[in-house]
Order: structure tokens, then C-alpha cells, then sequence
């Protein structure tokens, strides 16, 4: 019976053979590669990371595709289909010891992009890169990149090809742990069904160990106060939801660097660390 894809899971079905080849190359797969996907969907994409990857683990919410996708792979023995939400996984416990190497290739369900990405990012065991599927716009905004700072006072690692003066949250709280890129873009006419939005592809690469610590908490409290209400000024946003003397936050905006204008969206990771250290 054919499978009729549901809108509330995110079921928009890749449907063209030549993307899906670009993503398993984009990830360089060999038969040392642990690989974690996310929504198998109908295995169009397990299938290809099958013939390349070492295992790959396919993690599915929809208990109606799995006994389809079971028999699909009931003759390789490299497949691995878990019934569950991704989001619900105890990851450590899923790696294991010995599997603190691996890769997650995906086709995103797109309502829930940023929590995969964060669950992923913020653990002991990051993977070594991700290859995902995720709306075109919300590509851009991850990549985005911070405006008016001179590029050599960044970090060859958080050096984005995003556009300038468009930092979100979520493009703080990626470039925080990690270094995204925009690989290619997909038409939605790719897709079965149809969807509203046209897609891209991502990779995420150079993931550091993201346990929030005391410090990473303290950042992401300056980078939430920052961010609080889009038109106001940074010196604004942090005065008010810090509770901090507004001249006080003007001095530590300059020691930055920063003009007393700055607002979130042109500041770069490195300019929310020292802002950090001399804020809070
Ligand atoms: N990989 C397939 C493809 O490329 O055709 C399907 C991709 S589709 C965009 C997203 C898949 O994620 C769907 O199969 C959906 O059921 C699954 N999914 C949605 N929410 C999920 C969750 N919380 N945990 C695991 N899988 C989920």
C-alpha cells in the first residue's frame, strides 16, 4: 500500500536520484563511517549511504514506515532501523564507547531543524561533520555572518560566507560550537510532496565538545539579552533584560570594539565572548 506522507512530520520525500548522489559524495563516506540518519523517510537516501558507509543507524518517528523500510533492508546487514523520535534519543547511550566517530547525513524534518542541529552540537560527542537538508532560508540565516568587523579578527573557524549583518541566535549558537557552510541549493520541485519553501543543503564541520558549562551558559545569557527586542540597540537589549547600568554597558561595548550603535545582528562569536567575560 503507498505510504501517504504526513505534513505534520516534516514527510516531504526526496525524488530525484541525482541530489541524493550529491549528498553521499558531499559526505566522502568510506566503510569506516558510522553514520546516523535522521527520518529515513521511504530509504531513498539510506539506500545510497548503505552502499558507502561502514553502518548507518536510521532513526524514524513513523511506526507506519518501519516494517516497509525493515524489509527494504532485510538483506543488509549494515542497516540498522530504530522506531523513535529523534529527539527523545539518549545519544551517548545510542554511540556507545566505541562509536564517538560518526557522521549524520539528513533530510531534515524541517519543524524541528534547530533542536536536531542543538542536539547534536550540544553533547559530549559531537559528529565529525553533518550533512543536512534544511530549508534554504533557515541555511541562510546559520550561515550568516556578522558586518563591519574586519575578517582577520575572527577566527579562521567561525568564518561563514553567510550574509553580512543578518547574526541570528541560531546563527550565534551554531558558529559557537562548530563551522557551517551552505553546500548547494535544491528546488522544492525536488520533493514529493511539493513543499512552500526550496531547500539547501548544509555542512557542519569542526564541532567541539558543546556540554553546556558555566561559561557557555553565562554566553548564551549575554547572547539571549542581546538579541531580546530586534529593534533596539545592543547597549539597550543588554542594559535592560541584564539589569545593568546602561553607561556601564556602553564602556564594554567600546572596549570590544563595538560602536554604541551595534546592534545583535552585526556581532560576531568573538565579539559575544569578550562581551561575555567583561559583562557577567
Ligand atoms: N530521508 C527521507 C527522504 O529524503 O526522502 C525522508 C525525509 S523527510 C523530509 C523527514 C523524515 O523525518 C520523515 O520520514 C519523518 O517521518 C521523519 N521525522 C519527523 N520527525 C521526526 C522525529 N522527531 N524523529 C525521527 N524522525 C522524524
Amino acid at each position: 500500500m503507498k505510504h501517504i506522507p504526513k505534513k505534520n512530520l516534516g514527510q516531504n520525500f526526496l525524488k530525484t536520484n541525482s541530489i541524493v548522489k550529491r549528498i553521499i559524495e558531499s559526505a566522502n563516506l568510506s566503510a569506516d563511517d558510522f553514520v546516523i540518519e535522521v527520518g529515513p523517510g521511504e530509504g531513498v537516501l539510506t539506500e545510497e549511504l548503505a552502499k558507502k558507509a561502514g553502518k548507518v543507524l536510521a532513526i524514524e518517528i513513523d511506526h507506519t514506515l518501519i516494517k516497509p523500510l525493515q524489509k527494504k533492508f532485510e538483506n543488509k546487514k549494515n542497516v540498522e532501523i530504530i522506531n523513535a523520535d529523534i529527539l527523545k534519543i539518549n545519544l551517548p547511550e545510542l554511540l556507545g564507547h566505541e562509536m564517538s566517530k560518526y557522521k549524520v547525513i539528513a533530510n531534515l524534518p524541517y519543524y524541528i531543524t534547530s533542536p536536531i542541529i542543538r542536539l547534536f552540537l550540544e553533547t559530549e560527542t559531537p559528529p565529525q561533520e553533518m550533512i543536512l537538508m534544511v530549508q534554504k532560508e533557515v541555511a541562510e540565516r546559520i550561515v550568516a555572518s556578522p558586518s563591519e568587523i574586519p575578517a582577520e579578527s575572527r577566527s579562521a573557524k567561525r568564518i561563514s560566507r553567510g550574509k553580512p549583518g543578518q547574526m541570528s541566535i541560531l546563527a550565534v549558537s551554531v558558529q559557537y560550537y562548530a563551522k557551517p557552510e551552505i553546500l548547494f541549493e535544491v528546488g522544492k520541485e525536488n520533493f514529493d510532496p511539493i513543499p512552500e519553501v526550496d531547500s539547501a543543503v548544509i555542512k557542519i564541520t569542526n564541532s567541539e565538545c558543546g556540554i553546556p558549562n558555566a561559561e557557555t551558559k553565562k554566553f548564551f545569557r549575554v547572547v539571549k539579552a542581546g538579541f531580546s527586542a530586534k529593534r533596539k540597540t545592543l547597549i539597550n537589549n543588554l542594559s535592560s533584560s541584564l539589569h545593568l547600568e546602561k553607561k556601564a554597558v556602553e564602556e564594554k561595548i567600546k572596549a570590544v570594539g563595538l560602536k554604541p550603535t551595534a546592534r545583535a545582528q552585526e556581532l560576531s562569536v568573538d565579539d559575544w565572548e569578550k562581551i561575555t567575560v567583561l559583562l557577567i
